[in-house]
């Protein structure tokens, strides 16, 4: 193989192109990137770059990192689309050909069909982080529509600078989709007692320049209103080049497309749940990296593993470290141990075990799961302690 073009240049096609190098790969490596500039992390944007405003800590690799591997990294263009028939992909007047081609292009922020929403910022880029950090110099009242893990983390670092701060959750509950109603509930307890206004089950329907109007008929007055209500898979190129989607571009248990010459990663992409089945899509740096070794593996080493890694997920709120190991579904029961770490369940297996400031159960989980499934009964049998299994 003579060229790999990665489309997306995040945390996923940047691995991509690392893993590549580190496996030997040796022919040309173009990584094409609709952001200007070196490519970063992003989950510091809602965490402590908001408070220490350091862009060079975010780098994923300095300048010279792309130089002495070879890698073309080709900044502030757009591929606009892909012409499966001759490898080529195009970007304004720029084409590049490939022989195997990786789509890591990610996702963007979900804007929910309601007047004024365009006036609301989002947390998604660099560029998104320098202009909240900057509205975050002078005193704010903040409304943040969607209590997820991103307009969470952001309540929380408003609040402790001393802004005043209301979440706005169009479900009855926070985090809804990720964690139990018990892990919910103390995370609702926190911001609380951080002074936060929690309005659960109470969407924004309208938004104006100075505040946000609800569905219960409140308005939240607000000068600072930010938009965290979920993302949208960019599929759009896959979609063109007549490639399936659904929720994300369909790839098979070792991510690849229908086309053997394109493969897809991160956030972007909807794959077979190894335990599961179901076509999942998951939102993490962890999915993203390990996503891009294995393309790696494939291509350079011709590995026929099936993707089949543990997710995992973090979020930092205030002084609460939260570690979720496995996937879990809304529906799944919870055990809540003692100390707080909470186990979910489906039948009669552990899906995902959820923790907080608890490092070593988070550790325990994940390797556990990655042996083999985790039985309810098994567990309880052994005292809600996953070392003692
Ligand atoms: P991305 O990193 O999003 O990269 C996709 C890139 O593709 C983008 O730069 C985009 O501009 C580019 N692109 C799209 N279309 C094109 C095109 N047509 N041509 C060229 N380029 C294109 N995950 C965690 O696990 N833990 C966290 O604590 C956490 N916190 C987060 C906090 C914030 C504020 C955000 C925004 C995300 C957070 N995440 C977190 C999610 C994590 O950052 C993503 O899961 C990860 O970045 C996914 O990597 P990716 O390569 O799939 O996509």
């Amino acid at each position: 193989m003579e060229r790999i073009v990665v489309i997306g240049s995040g945390q996923g096609g940047v691995q991509a192109a690392i893993s590549l190098r580190q496996e030997g790969y040796t022919g040309k490596l173009t990584v094409i990137g609709a952001e200007s500039g070196l490519p970063y992390q992003r989950p510091p944007l809602s965490k402590a770059f908001l408070k220490s405003g350091d862009a060079d800590a975010l780098r994923l690799r300095p300048a010279a990192f792309y130089e002495k591997n070879n890698i073309d990294l080709v900044d502030g263009t757009r591929v606009e689309w892909i012409d499966r028939a001759n490898r080529v992909v195009h970007a304004g007047a720029s084409a590049f050909g490939y022989d195997h081609l990786i789509l890591a292009t990610g996702t963007r922020n979900l804007r929910p069909p309601i007047p004024g929403a365009e006036l609301a910022l989002d947390l998604r880029t660099l560029e998104d982080a320098v202009r909240l950090r900057a509205a975050l110099a002078a005193p704010r009242r903040c409304a943040v529509i969607g209590g997820g893990f991103i307009g969470l983390e952001f309540a929380a670092v408003a609040r402790s600078l001393g802004h005043a701060v209301t979440v706005a959750e169009a479900a009855p509950r926070l985090m809804a989709r990720v964690v139990s109603p018990e892990m919910s509930a103390r995370f609702l307890a926190l911001h609380e007692a951080m002074g936060t206004s929690v309005r659960l089950a109470d969407p924004a329907v309208a938004i104006s320049e100075d505040g946000i109007m609800l569905a219960g008929g409140d308005r939240i007055e607000a000068d600072l209103i930010l938009m965290a209500a979920g993302v949208v898979p960019n599929t759009e190129l896959a979609q063109g080049a007549g490639l399936a989607v659904e929720n994300g571009v369909v790839v098979d248990c070792r991510l690849v497309t229908e086309d053997p010459a394109i493969s897809a990663l991160g956030d972007c992409c909807a794959f077979p749940d190894p335990v599961t089945d179901r076509l999942v899509r998951l939102e993490s740096v962890q999915a993203a990296t390990d996503h891009a070794r294995l393309i790696a593996r494939r291509l350079v080493r011709g590995e026929r593993a099936s993707y089949a890694a543990v997710p995992w997920f973090w979020s930092d709120q205030s002084d609460h470290k939260l570690q979720i190991a496995g996937l879990s579904s809304a529906a799944d029961g919870a055990i809540v141990r003692g100390d707080g770490a909470t186990f979910r369940f489906c039948g009669e297996r552990i899906s995902a075990v959820e923790t907080v400031n608890d490092a070593k159960t988070h550790m325990q989980a994940r390797k556990r799961l990655a042996i083999s499934p985790i039985f309810v009964r098994d567990l309880e049998a052994a005292g809600l302690d996953l070392g003692a299994l």
